[in-house]
């Protein structure tokens, strides 16, 4: 069995993954079995989309029941999940419009179509205001939009040429964006409150609040990807409701569906009339099966008080992690980040660790800056934290000095 699905997948898949250590076969709550039967403490959550951890009894219970009703309509048709998501989002984002994907990539080619869009209202002219403004070390997603608002050698490579009109300015240095926000050329500025492949870099309040200012100013879109710290991972629904600024439009995705493929993108007054019938669609977009999940993991943040045991949990959790990094400053140069989204920034290569913390019996995930990812499930205990950062207080002590 087990030699069976390794050597298929080495035969079979493309070889776009770097070939995976473990064949996982089971979850249940904050842990993963192999097809060994070995258990693992699951702190890599699917890069951040298990947010009810595995197999949560509401959420299996909510997609079997909507399983067994209705799938699929595509949207020719209305169908109630979907509405229903939409108002949910509504209470969590205020005035505007949800628009529903499949994945993060997806949410943020609607970002990059409402600031075309955008541009041609604002310019009165196709083609004329096309400029969009990111981050340095954002990830924004695989596809041609999301490659070109990601400025990275390593994404990019090979896929030249990508779209025109993006540049890049270091997070937090308001001076940097405010020379690259052209009134007149700039459509959109586009950027993650927290950094999440790039290293776990959170954007600065003030800054956020600046950026807001200066697109007001210059009437330019202020587009938020909350695809890997939203949903209640920063211990607010959105890691972005800490600055006070209003986005103009949310892509989210990753959390939201609890593990079903779901992406949305919110668009707020007076920009969400921008999209009319025909400018944009997805066969699979507002699928009832997807939305159902998506509401179940809302269902659940409520229910069990999700964003407040995070934030109460993260507090003494990040301690602790602070407490093991101190014990070998030769290893560990900062442990950033909010609520269940931390970012240990080794002064190594993070992926022997990654691998010495899996054989502990820890999954973590690999991210910039020599970052180790801890992205546990909102629903994991004070004592499963803690277990982490024993499990990687071990593997730091046992890691050979320099
Ligand atoms: C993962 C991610 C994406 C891309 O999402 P996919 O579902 O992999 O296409 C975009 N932006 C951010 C911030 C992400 O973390």
């Amino acid at each position: 069995m087990a030699d069976d699905t390794a050597d298929l997948h080495a035969r079979h898949l493309a070889g776009n993954y770097a070939a995976p250590a473990l064949t996982l076969a089971r979850g249940e709550g904050s842990r993963v079995w192999d097809d060994a039967g070995r258990a693992y403490l699951d702190f890599s959550t699917g890069i951040a989309v298990n947010a009810l951890g595995h197999c949560h009894p509401t959420w299996v219970a909510r997609v079997r029941e909507q399983a067994g009703r209705l799938v699929h309509v595509s949207n020719l048709y209305r169908n109630e999940p979907a509405a229903r998501l939409a108002a949910a989002l509504a209470r969590r984002c205020g005035p505007g419009r949800a628009l529903f994907c499949n994945s993060g990539a997806e949410a943020n080619e609607a970002l990059l179509k409402l600031a075309r869009l955008h541009g041609r209202r604002k310019s009165g002219q196709e083609g004329a205001c096309v400029g969009v403004v990111v981050a340095e070390r954002a990830f924004h997603g695989r596809t041609f939009g999301g490659m070109s608002a990601t400025p990275q050698e390593k994404i990019q490579a090979g896929f030249r040429p990508l779209l025109a009109g993006f540049a890049a300015a270091p997070l937090n240095d308001l001076a940097a964006w405010d020379r690259l926000i052209d009134a007149r050329s700039t459509a959109a500025v586009l950027l993650e409150t927290i950094q999440g492949e790039g290293g776990v870099f959170p954007a600065d309040p003030a800054f956020l609040r600046g950026l807001e200012r200066i697109c007001r100013e210059r009437n330019v879109l202020l587009l938020i990807d909350e695809i890997q710290c939203g949903v209640g991972r920063s211990g607010a629904f959105f890691a972005f409701e800490r600055s006070g600024i209003r986005p103009d439009a949310i892509a989210m995705a990753k959390g939201l569906g609890g593990g079903f493929p779901i992406g949305a993108i919110w668009i707020a007054p007076p920009h969400d009339d921008l999209f009319q019938p025909g400018s944009h669609g997805t066969t699979f977009g507002g699928n009832p099966l997807a939305c159902a999940a998506a509401l179940a993991v809302l269902e659940v943040i409520e229910a069990e008080d999700l964003l407040d045991r995070v934030t109460g949990q993260s507090a003494v959790w990040h301690d602790r992690l602070r407490q093991v990094a101190a014990s070998r400053p030769d290893l560990v140069r900062e442990v950033r980040g909010a609520g269940y989204m931390v970012g240990v920034a080794l002064a190594v290569e993070p992926r022997p660790v990654v691998a010495a913390l899996r054989e502990a019996g820890l999954l973590a995930v690999p991210a910039g800056d020599n970052a180790v990812r801890l992205l546990p499930p909102l629903t994991a205990s004070a004592a499963e934290l803690a277990e982490a950062a024993d499990i990687l207080g071990r593997v730091l002590a046992d890691w050979p000095r320099a």
